[in-house]
């Protein structure tokens, strides 16, 4: 995952398409030039605006700690169990400055965590 981006608050990875997204691996013997990484930190893409944690139906992403993974995935199994047809969610993917690509620094002023 080197260089794709960096992660979110909400522990997805914010990439240059942002955080709304999947990946999906080629394993080949191909000989690749590695890109360039151009962030430094875990979060560096991730402006802390807490709208993930906002978006959250299941109050699973506190700003100070982090996303807790426990309340998430009993989220995921409730929802599988109400809809007899997917246990997903991903509400705090969308409708976010990150979802489709790195929030731009305007977006900081709103930030949470100052
Ligand atoms: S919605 Fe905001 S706080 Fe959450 S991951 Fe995206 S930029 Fe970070
Ligand atoms: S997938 Fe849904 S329940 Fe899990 S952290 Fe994101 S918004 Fe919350």
């Amino acid at each position: 995952m080197c260089g794709h981006g960096s992660f979110g608050w909400s522990r997805g990875i914010i990439t240059k398409r942002g955080i709304a997204g999947r990946f999906a691996s080629v394993i080949t013997d191909l000989e690749l030039e590695p890109d360039e990484r151009p962030y430094e930190g875990l979060y560096d893409y991730c402006v802390m605006c807490g709208k993930c944690a906002k978006n959250c139906p299941a109050q699973a992403i506190d700003m100070q700690e982090g996303k807790k993974h426990y309340p998430c995935n009993m989220w995921l199994n409730h929802m599988g169990e109400v809809t007899h047809f997917a246990d997903t969610c991903g509400k705090c993917q969308v409708n976010v400055p990150c979802m489709d690509h790195i929030p731009a620094p305007k977006f900081r002023q709103y930030s949470i965590l100052k």
